[in-house]
């Protein structure tokens, strides 16, 4: 699918211009008129970037830009703000409602394809992240990804790449100023190997450096996996285009001309410090969504769908090794007294409690996860039936000696556990495997409770005397 862009302008011609210059690249081009019907727009054709004319009568660009940036639905779109006069104020109150650039009428086509490609890359990755928040959030039911919609920009670490040593001072000053951590790094080769930390908020660049030529650094840190999402602003001479669409190419974020402008420098750099910490907030969202997808909520163990993961993988692997695998399935006597006696939060603290048992009585390459309300399995890889059921008695045996600790009663609880054991055949899906250490627990319950059955029908059979 072609990206879809948003023209907004007062002016038919100026409308007509961009869109004949767009459809010339296949994007696919929506227009508004107006700040009000831009809006409109942006809501029902959720376009890829937006390019907004600031100077429009009723609701400017400024206006309209931060009515989007302050929707959720519209926040996230690249705002491109197209200004007829280069006023610095212009572009500082643009990038205080949030613009994410500016280009200047009359606009130079490879500056506006080069920024459009750019941004289009931004948005592909933050894009990526959202959707995997979304799905994530519907996988674990919970409606709230829980993403933060006010970033923190200050005490920004940046790095700062500038062998002419008054201007690299001249900027650093401006933005330790406002409380940001600066390096300066004179010597570009020294830099390429001192900066690598994923850590940093900020690269800019002198594309005007003796020794090196600029782009080939932004290219380093745009293609080193340290530094790949660190974002990236060049510093450039006026009116280098040339510098400009080659340095956006190859995935700098941003430009500025010097000598910069202090509120100019800071604004920028506030804009790309909060994209990363925002794209950063996305990431861990992520990982932590994932996390929660397969974890047991009340026993932070591994749960039952990422235990049918893990165990038919382990099945696989152990058979191609040609090695054991030997599961355990137990489950908590009479369980439902305890709750109908004591109530469900004294259950949860003993369903808390219980795999802590199990956990300290095997080895970090065992897996335990609750399979159920009160069942918990345990997989073993690369061991036999003997040792494990020694390991399964083991821990029947330290459940029903232990004093659970619970908030009720006089304080302390006696449980104990029956336990099924069951090791892979050659033939054994996950499901004949688990069925077999189900039936051999069901035994364990017949025959009385409090103790560990195996399976007969074992992998491997016992030798004779
Ligand atoms: P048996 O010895 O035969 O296993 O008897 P039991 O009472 O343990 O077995 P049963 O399956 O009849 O009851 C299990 C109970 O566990 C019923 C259910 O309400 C309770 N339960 C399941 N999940 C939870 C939970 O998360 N918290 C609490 N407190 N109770 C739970
Ligand atoms: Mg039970
Ligand atoms: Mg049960």
């Amino acid at each position: 699918m072609s990206n879809r862009i948003l023209v907004v302008d007062d002016l038919p011609a100026n409308v007509k211009l961009l869109e004949v210059k767009l459809n010339s690249q296949y994007y696919e081009v929506s227009t508004a008129s107006n700040g009000k019907d831009a809006l409109q727009v942006a809501q029902t054709k959720t376009p890829d970037i937006i390019l907004l004319d600031v100077m429009m009568p009723e609701m400017d660009g400024f206006e309209c830009c931060k009515r989007l940036k302050s929707d959720p639905k519209t926040a996230y779109i690249p705002v491109v703000m197209v200004t007829a006069l280069s006023s610095v104020q212009d572009r500082v109150t643009g990038l205080s409602v949030g613009a994410d650039d500016f280009l200047t009428k009359p606009i130079n086509d490879l500056a506006l394809f080069a920024r459009i490609r750019s941004l289009l890359r931004l948005k592909q990755m933050t894009d990526e992240f959202r959707l995997r928040n979304l799905s994530g959030s519907e996988f674990t039911e919970a409606g709230e990804t829980g993403l933060p919609t006010d970033i923190n920009t200050e005490d920004a670490k940046i790095a700062l790449v500038d062998d002419d040593i008054v201007q690299a001072k001249n900027n650093a000053d401006k933005l330790s100023a406002k409380g940001h951590k600066v390096s300066i790094y004179s010597d570009p080769k020294e830099a390429m190997e001192a900066i690598k930390s994923p850590d940093l908020d900020l690269i800019i660049v002198s594309t005007q450096l003796i020794e090196m030529d600029g782009l080939r650094l932004c290219s380093h840190f745009k293609s080193q996996s340290e530094t790949r999402h660190v974002p990236l602003l060049m510093l450039i001479e006026e009116d280098d285009t040339e510098t400009i669409v080659k340095g956006l190419d190859l995935g700098a974020n941003d430009y500025l001309v010097t000598p910069t402008d202090v509120n100019e420098l800071t604004a920028r750099v506030i804009t790309q410090v909060r994209r990363k910490r925002y794209q950063n907030a996305l990431r861990s969202n992520v990982q932590e969504t994932v996390s929660m997808a397969v974890r047991d909520g009340l026993t932070n163990l591994y749960n039952r769908r990422y235990f049918d993961v893990h165990i038919k993988n382990m099945l696989e692997k152990m058979k191609a090794d040609g090695k054991p695998l030997t599961m355990m399935i137990s489950d908590i006597d009479h369980f439902k007294k305890i709750n109908d006696t004591y109530g469900h939060v004294v259950g949860d603290e003993i369903l808390r409690q219980v795999p802590t048992e199990m956990i300290n009585n095997i080895r970090a390459t065992d897996l335990v996860a609750r399979y159920g309300g009160e069942e918990f399995v345990i997989v073993m890889p690369g061991i036999e039936t003997p040792p494990a059921q020694d390991v399964a008695q083991r821990i029947c045996n330290k459940i029903a000696a232990q004093n659970f600790k619970i908030s009720g009663g006089d304080g302390t609880l006696k449980c104990t556990v029956s336990i099924g054991v069951a090791s892979a055949k050659p033939d054994d899906t996950p499901e004949s495997l688990i069925k077999r250490a189900d039936q051999a627990l069901y035994q364990a319950k017949e025959s009385g409770r409090n103790r560990v059955v195996t399976s007969s029908e074992s992998a491997t059979p016992p030798t004779a005397a």
